[in-house]
């Protein structure tokens, strides 16, 4: 099954086309890495994907064939946009309690038990936590879903290196335990070297190259995900960090 069909999928602001000609296949089981400069197209493509925005061309769908953002779609899925976006003023607990209500299916003690781990504060203002915690209670309302397809835009961007590893566990654990399948976006090429098991490569809203990373590797002579991914940015992502 593939989480992701993308057939002659585009989107166009204006006269600029933010994505074009996107066609794509990315399968079930894998964490997925969308990697691209700034302004390539990949929140693009991720809104796309969820449904949050609709194609100007082409189509796309998820879990095996249902429509982007058609209410089968979003059951199984859960995004967690740029920034993690959560509501700053309420306490951790009010967070949980609004996105039970939210949800059709929320695993709660999955949710208590896990910012217990965390040490995350019931009691705590989201606004008042730090990024790193901020981002760990979004990723975990998105994990109570209990989605098949967990989307997740630039989530570690914001994180020290301590976080950004606690996160990525977070995330692969989800996959090796739960089956959850990964389409991230990330600028942070080597933290993606350890969890990333298929790559879609995005520049100036075109896919470069799509596959899975031991494939790419291989075909392309490369020793690394990071080594490939610059070699094909380099022209054009002087900000690609490390
Ligand atoms: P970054 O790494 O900086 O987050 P990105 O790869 O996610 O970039 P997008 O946000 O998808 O890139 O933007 C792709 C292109 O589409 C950019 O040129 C951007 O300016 C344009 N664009 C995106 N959203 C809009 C919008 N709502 N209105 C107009 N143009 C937009």
């Amino acid at each position: 099954m593939n989480v992701v069909e993308a057939s002659g999928l585009g989107k166009r602001y204006g006269r600029t086309w933010a994505l074009r000609e996107c066609t794509l296949e990315i399968p079930a089981g894998r964490v997925a890495a969308l990697v691209g400069p700034n302004g390539a197209g990949k929140t693009t493509l991720l809104n796309l994907a969820v449904g949050l925005t609709a194609p100007s061309a082409g189509a796309v769908t998820v879990l095996g064939g249902r429509r982007a953002g058609s209410r089968a779609a979003l059951d199984g899925i859960a995004f967690v946009a740029q920034d993690t976006p959560l509501y700053k003023t309420l306490s951790v607990a009010d967070m949980i309690y609004v996105t039970r209500s939210l949800n059709r299916r929320f695993d709660q003690p999955y949710a208590r038990a896990r910012l217990d781990e965390l040490g995350i504060p019931p009691r705590r203002k989201a606004g008042k936590l730090s990024g790193g915690q901020q981002a760990q209670l979004a990723l975990t309302l998105a994990l109570a879903r209990r989605p098949r397809l967990l989307v997740l835009d630039e989530p570690v961007a914001a994180l020290d290196p301590v976080a950004r590893h606690d996160f990525m566990a977070t995330v692969l654990a989800a996959a090796a335990d739960d089956g959850v399948s990964v389409l991230l976006s990330s600028h942070v090429l080597t933290e993606l070297e350890r969890v990333a098991g298929y790559l879609v490569l995005l520049s100036r809203g075109q896919v470069r190259l799509a596959g899975e990373v031991s494939d790419l590797l291989a075909a392309h002579g490369r020793a690394s995900l990071e080594e490939l991914a610059l070699h094909y940015l380099r022209e054009t992502a002087p900000e690609v960090t490390r």
